[in-house]
């Protein structure tokens, strides 16, 4: 009875303990945010240790993040002791699969010490084999391609199982030969790609039967977390190890029961790898049949293995990147008698951010369709606040003004969290974070003034404003690609090293000799009389303009607007950030002083902490108090989601909402500012749709402000003209924030008493920040 139950299951509710406890057979776990899915798995583990039902060798756990990874072991350990510490397979796919390849390499003609090749490398390979083609690389992009063999792989088709059409998409007809030659080419360095670590292993189950029984026989519990999240190859991957291993296959198995019952302790070697016995064994599918993404025939390759998945439909955010969330109803369909378990409570948030969270995910169509409750709403629990800021500069500021005052009042920075829908909007709370010496953290992804971009867009200014910098200009020298080879690139290091001058010099002389070729000499030449330019432009022309001119002249802007991968916006979008950025210095040399300092602020795991990240890499933590910023239409929902998405789009979006609402404990605070500079360019914003999906009673303004509309009518669409939009409608018919950010109902922080009580809504918005916006239009 309850009481005899080991600690570790007490505490559950009966719809949890069951999960746990249902340990033989398939079980699916659907279930809203925050109703202890994670929980259940960590419980699940311990459960199977716990009662010897195998060794920690023979599970394999797979979650969707490192940090997820190291965050399940630790509750692990908690609750089986060092037990965890013999988990080898825990880990995300990639960090298994990369393992299972290391060990059978040869059989996917590796080596076993391959090397896993990062974007860079992969996209540098693949122009490769389009100029080895005698194809144009500027008509046929190798990022390009690189995103569609990513596709591709997503899926776990090789070169010869691609569509037709997808073949013929590319290069005039050639991408099914160049995704070979591609292939080819990767075996001959012994490297492979991020989706061969998928891949590669799935080719491998399928050609050698008894390299797949054996992972059948070694892992008796299966786990996955996030589950609504796995595209099709992760899911194929999983269905062949969730099969029970073909009989003939086992080579002379003992047949010893699954010791049912038995607690941990047991004498080590009762139980030993490869020897459990399989209650029934079914036959896998003929080789090649599961694999190329059809639906399972009738009886073929029904899964009965003990595998366990939980996942929420609606936190499903990876649709871009191939995810299917169509795992989730086949389920049933591949692992036939699955146990599916629902639940409902969630222990994670208050009734008034569970409300907010509710309300709004019900404005997709596509839903599955749960139920979520939690403890009646405690009248101490604040509502979720919406905040109108009138730029992301005073969004920052309040937000931190925001952080310190719940530091006095002795929160931990550790329980707080920063969620951003774009990365470039990271950049406004680091830096104002180093202001106040407040110690944050980034998560899952480098800080901002560690992007590519931004570091390339930062050697060129520390080239102009320190010619003597040979560090920078070595980055950028040949980048964009101005013919200058690795040859011409030494030859400048060594004429640099002989006559003991910078580079930047070195280069300039070189380029007058007839040291070089015509082409490295002109380019050299050219990008000499550049700098010099630039270096004479620092005195007279304002820095933020002469970063502009810089990206542009050089041709580092363009390098990106020509990309056509998906990055490319983001990164676009990070550099216009950056000269942002800069305004707030006085000059180049301010600026680079404090992205210096910037750089230099620890990164520490122990230190107390405020974490910033995107909303994709917050997916399954939680936080006391979570901050979302940049609710405006066009950054959230993002107008790329939209562009190219359409409703699905839409609804991804309000899915990344969901998960944003749904991370935060006990205090959710919702910003949108009213003028955001996009492309550049000062626009006043407009509150993102997914604030009026809030409902009204769960929300309410900053104080400050005064209810839904403040001035006038509480669903104002009568916005305030001044910026001349007045003409422009709200898409999706008025908003009732419209007229907290617009100008008639600004807030102004600015200029104002300071701290909390000071701030309020105000008419006034002769700010700077209006000045400025004034003068950009
Ligand atoms: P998400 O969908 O966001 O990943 P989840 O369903 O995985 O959420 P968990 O992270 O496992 O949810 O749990 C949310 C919080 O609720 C955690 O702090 C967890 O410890 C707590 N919790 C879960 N179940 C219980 C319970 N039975 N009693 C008390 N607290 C619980
Ligand atoms: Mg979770």
């Amino acid at each position: 009875g309850e009481n005899r139950a080991p600690d570790y299951l007490r505490g559950l509710n009966p719809e949890q303990r069951q999960a746990v406890e249902t340990t033989e057979g398939p079980v699916l776990v659907l279930a809203g945010a925050g109703t202890g899915k994670t929980r259940v798995l960590t419980t699940r583990i311990a459960h199977i240790l716990a009662t010897g039902r195998a060794y920690p060798s023979q599970i394999l756990a797979v979650t969707f993040t490192n940090k997820a990874a190291r965050e399940m072991k630790q509750r692990i350990g908690l609750l089986v002791g060092e037990q965890v510490e013999g988990m080898p397979w825990l880990g995300t796919f990639h960090s298994i699969g990369v393992k299972m390849l290391r060990r059978h390499a040869e059989l996917a003609g590796l080596r076993s010490d391959f090397t896993i090749l990062d974007t860079d490398d992969q996209i540098r390979l693949i122009k490769q084999i389009i100029q080895a083609e005698g194809l144009d690389d500027k008509r046929w992009p190798a990022r390009q391609f690189a995103q569609m063999i990513d596709g591709w792989k997503n899926k776990g088709l090789g070169p010869s199982e691609i569509p037709e059409g997808d073949a013929r998409a590319f290069a005039n007809g050639k991408g099914r030969e160049l995704y070979r030659a591609y292939q080819d080419r990767l075996t001959t360095l012994n490297a492979c790609d991020f989706g061969d670590l998928l891949c590669h292993p799935i080719r491998i189950f399928k050609q050698h039967h008894d390299v797949l029984a054996e992972y059948q026989r070694k892992f008796r519990y299966i786990l996955v977390d996030e589950y609504q999240d796995t595209n099709t190859a992760q899911y194929m991957w999983l269905r062949l190890l969730a099969q029970r291993p073909k009989e003939g296959n086992r080579p002379g198995g003992r047949g010893l029961s699954p010791l049912e019952g038995e607690m941990a302790g047991r004498p080590e070697g009762v139980l030993s790898e490869g020897t459990t016995k399989a209650p029934s064994i079914a036959e896998p599918p003929p080789p090649g049949r599961i694999a190329s993404g059809h639906p399972p025939l009738k009886g073929e390759g029904k899964a009965t293995v003990n595998i366990c998945c939980v996942g929420d439909d609606d936190q499903s955010i990876y649709g871009w990147r191939g995810a299917e969330v169509d795992n989730i109803l086949r389920f049933e369909n591949d692992f036939p008698g699955a146990t599916v378990i629902r639940l409902e409570r969630n222990y994670r948030s208050t009734a008034h951010i569970l409300g907010a969270a509710s309300h709004l995910i019900a404005h997709n169509e596509s839903r599955l369709g749960k139920t979520l409750f939690t403890e009646a709403p405690d009248p101490d629990d604040g509502k979720v606040v919406v905040h109108a800021a009138w730029d992301s500069e005073e969004e920052a500021r309040a937000i931190g003004d925001e952080i310190e005052a719940l530091q006095t009042k002795g929160h931990a920075l550790n329980d707080m969290a920063i969620l951003v829908r774009a990365s470039f909007q990271m950049r406004e709370f680091e830096d104002r974070f180093v202001t106040l010496g407040l110690n944050y953290r980034v998560i899952g992804g480098p800080r901002f003034y560690e992007r590519q971009e931004i570091r390339d867009a930062m050697a060129y200014l520390r080239v102009v404003a320190q010619p003597a910098d040979d560090l920078a200009f070595e980055r950028i020298v040949n980048v964009p690609k101005r013919g200058l080879g690795e040859a011409a690139v030494r030859q400048v290091h060594d004429t640099a090293r002989a006559l003991r001058v910078p580079m930047l010099e070195a280069a300039g002389t070189l380029a007058e000799s007839d040291e070089l070729k015509p082409k490295p000499r002109a380019a050299l030449r050219q990008l000499a009389a550049q700098f010099a330019r630039w270096q004479e432009l620092l005195e007279t022309t304002p820095h933020t303009e002469l970063a502009e001119i810089i990206l542009d002249e050089s041709g580092y802007t363009e390098m990106w607007k020509n990309d056509r991968s998906a990055e490319a916006p983001g990164r676009l979008e990070n550099l216009k950030e950056l000269i942002r950025s800069m305004e707030e210095y006085e000059s180049l040399r301010a600026f680079l002083e404090h992205v210096a300092l910037v750089m230099d602020a620890e990164q520490n795991e122990e230190l107390d902490a405020v974490s910033i990240m995107t909303l994709h890499s917050a997916k399954g933590l939680e936080f006391e108090t979570v901050f979302l910023p940049g609710w405006e239409e066009g950054l959230f929902p993002h107008q790329r989601a939209l562009d190219e998405g359409g409703r699905s789009g839409l609804e991804e979006e309000r899915r990344l909402a969901y998960v944003g609402v749904t991370r935060a404990k006990r205090n959710l605070h919702i910003w949108f500012v009213s003028n955001r500079r996009i492309h550049g360019l000062w626009q006043s914003t407009i509150p993102s749709r997914f604030l009026d999906e809030l409902p009204e009673a769960h929300v309410e303004v900053a104080e400050g402000g005064t209810s839904y509309g403040g001035y006038g009518n509480p669903y104002g669409s009568g916005r305030g003209g001044g910026f001349g939009d007045a003409g422009r409608r709200n898409p999706y018919g008025a908003s009732r924030f419209d007229s907290l950010g617009s100008p008639s109902g600004g807030y102004s922080a600015r200029g104002d008493q300071g701290g909390a009580a000071g701030r309020s809504f105000s008419n006034t918005y002769a700010t700077p920040g209006w000045q400025r916006a004034q003068q950009n239009r």
